[in-house]
């Protein structure tokens, strides 16, 4: 029974565990990046266990990437990995008025903050083949660090098929980050070195466009795709592999017929 006003002691216990890898350091400090301030070890040793407890599936944390990272092992010593990850100084204890919950130490941050940058970098290169720009709204509010981080990395990799969807990114963002972008798109665009970037890839994409064209209901857009006049096959086919293109008032997707592959369009109003 916790008196009333009374912390709930975390006592802890690092049991048979000497040491972590460094890759366990990467992993649980991983699992804690969804919890910080909201929940404590015992949660955190049920993402690494890959639980199916009601409360962490509730919160979604089954989506951590680290979702059953140790499974296997036993929740005693995944809880002893924990403890000997407080005691090492990589997270630390916080109270909530009586809960404990768990945070990031300056050391634990610094190691956190890269992992999930480098995770942020392949999503964000990922996002960009696809034209899928929407990602972008998943990087707003997010810690500024690991941002900033993120778009040293992101200049870094001088891959100037990246310039498009930071420019969708600098849309949505405040004044300090949207300084920074524009850095980064000025990097990428003035290094010699790295693969020119065709005026008909800058004209094609549209940001805009695409976020109107994922206004309409899917059941529609599924409707459009697959009515499109092919004029080599001469009928009404599907469109593939297509990009969404302003046109005034309209927009426009311009693609190629999955049936012969000849280039097609489609005007949507
Ligand atoms: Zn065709």
């Amino acid at each position: 029974m916790v008196k009333k006003g009374k912390k709930v002691r975390y006592e802890l216990d690092t049991g048979e565990v000497e040491s972590l890898s460094s890759e366990e350091i990467k992993t649980v400090l991983r699992g804690a990046d969804e919890l910080i301030m909201r929940g404590g070890g015992a949660l955190l040793s049920k993402i690494l266990a890959g639980s199916k407890d009601k409360k962490l599936l509730e919160l979604g944390l089954d989506d951590s990437p680290v979702y059953g990272a140790f499974k296997g092992t036993t929740q005693k010593d995944i809880l002893a990995k924990i403890d000997w990850m407080i005691i090492n100084h990589y997270l630390a204890i916080e109270y909530d008025y009586r809960t404990p919950l768990l945070v990031f130490t300056k050391k634990g941050w610094e190691i956190e903050k890269e992992t999930f940058a480098n995770e942020l970098l392949e999503q964000f290169i990922e996002a960009a083949k696809n034209s899928y720009f929407e990602f972008v709204d998943e990087l707003k509010d997010r810690n500024r660090e690991l941002i900033f981080l993120l778009l040293d990395k992101i200049a870094e990799s001088k891959n100037k098929e990246l310039i498009l969807i930071l420019k969708a990114w600098k849309e949505i963002e405040y004044k300090k980050v949207k300084t920074k972008i524009q850095e980064v798109i000025e990097k990428l665009e003035n290094d010699q070195n790295t693969k020119k970037i065709t005026r008909k890839d800058v004209e094609i994409i549209s940001f805009v466009a695409r976020k109107k064209w994922m206004s309409i209901p899917a059941e529609f857009r599924k409707k459009i795709e697959r009515n499109v006049w092919c004029s080599s096959c001469s009928d009404v086919v599907q469109i593939k592999d297509y990009s969404v293109k302003e046109s005034g008032e309209e927009i426009v997707l311009h693609g190629s017929c999955k049936i012969c592959g000849h280039t097609v369009v489609r005007v949507v109003d």
